[in-house]
């Protein structure tokens, strides 16, 4: 495979970064991930918008303008013949001596690999997913998206050794989101998901299936629900620009839709695919 590092496109085995970059030594990076349909992207755009949020919540420069981005994205599809899968960009604050005091004036790391993955035809969107709860320990700052995923990898080594497949991470009671997606359940037609804040990612997937259910007149709430309101939901589902959208069939044991993806996520992946399609860049 070949990556982006740093200005230069590499393969995997020769790419260097240094030992003093600040996303290595204090998880000071921010990252996109972008699936790749046909060999196109989806989204771009609102990967772009969400990184520069991200940038500017931690005072950090953008490496790279973000035609100049597209065109490193299209360069590593063509290079590594992506028909599906995902590219991962990360950005960071770069190389200094290790210091809690961060440096304005070193130059920004940047690395971007390939990754192919079969999405439309996923195996887990016939069988859905089984997820347990756990409490959230994460910081406080989720709404940026940051390297510092030492938690959700926790909770989802969690979920592995209950043989489950991933973990719904909870306060007070209430379902924030998955360990790298955006929760939701349906009950009686209508679609619940937790309400932005700084409590969760803004999905960029999230947005893309609330504007289509809208579009489609389902009805949509925005607030916050209870484990105990998703284990007597009539479906469940989880979003993300890996994962599009993917039923949830247990939660804690107890059976989401007799234990099938329920109609209301079906129809919203078929959607999310289609739409993603016309729109991929
Ligand atoms: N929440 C968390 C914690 C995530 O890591 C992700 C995936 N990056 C999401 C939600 C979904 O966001 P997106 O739809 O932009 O992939």
């Amino acid at each position: 495979r070949t990556v982006y590092v740093n200005g230069e496109f590499v393969p995997e085995e020769e790419a260097k970064i240094s030992v003093f970059d600040r996303a290595f030594l204090m998880a000071d990076g921010v990252y996109e991930v972008t699936s790749v349909l046909d060999g196109k992207l989806i989204d771009f755009p609102g990967h772009m918008a969400r990184l520069h949020r991200s940038l500017n919540e931690l005072k950090m420069k953008p490496a790279r303008t973000d035609d100049e981005l597209l065109a490193i994205h299209r360069e590593l599809i063509a290079r590594n013949d992506l028909e599906s899968g995902m590219i991962y960009l990360q950005i960071t604050r770069g190389a200094a001596d290790r210091d809690f005091i961060w440096p304005t004036d070193a130059e920004p790391g940047i690395v971007l690999f390939t990754q192919a993955k079969e999405q439309v035809n996923a195996a887990t969107a016939k069988t859905g997913l089984k997820v347990i709860t756990v409490e959230d320990q994460r910081w406080a700052r989720r709404d940026i998206k940051t390297v510092q995923l030492l938690f959700p990898s926790f909770a989802k080594m969690e979920a592995k050794a209950a043989g489950k497949d991933d973990a719904w991470l909870v306060t007070d009671g209430e379902v924030n989101e998955g360990t790298s997606n955006n929760a939701y359940i349906v009950k009686n037609d209508v679609i619940i998901t937790r309400n932005l804040s700084n409590d969760i990612l803004h999905g960029i997937t999230r947005a893309a299936v609330l504007r289509f259910a809208r579009e489609a007149q389902m009805k949509v709430e925005e607030r916050a629900f209870t484990v105990e309101e998703a284990k007597a939901a009539d479906e469940a589902f989880c979003t993300s620009a890996s994962a599009f959208v993917t039923a949830i069939v247990e939660i804690d044991g107890a059976t989401i839709s007799a234990g099938e993806p329920g109609p209301i996520a079906a129809r919203l992946r078929e959607v999310y695919i289609d739409e993603s399609r016309k729109t991929a860049i």
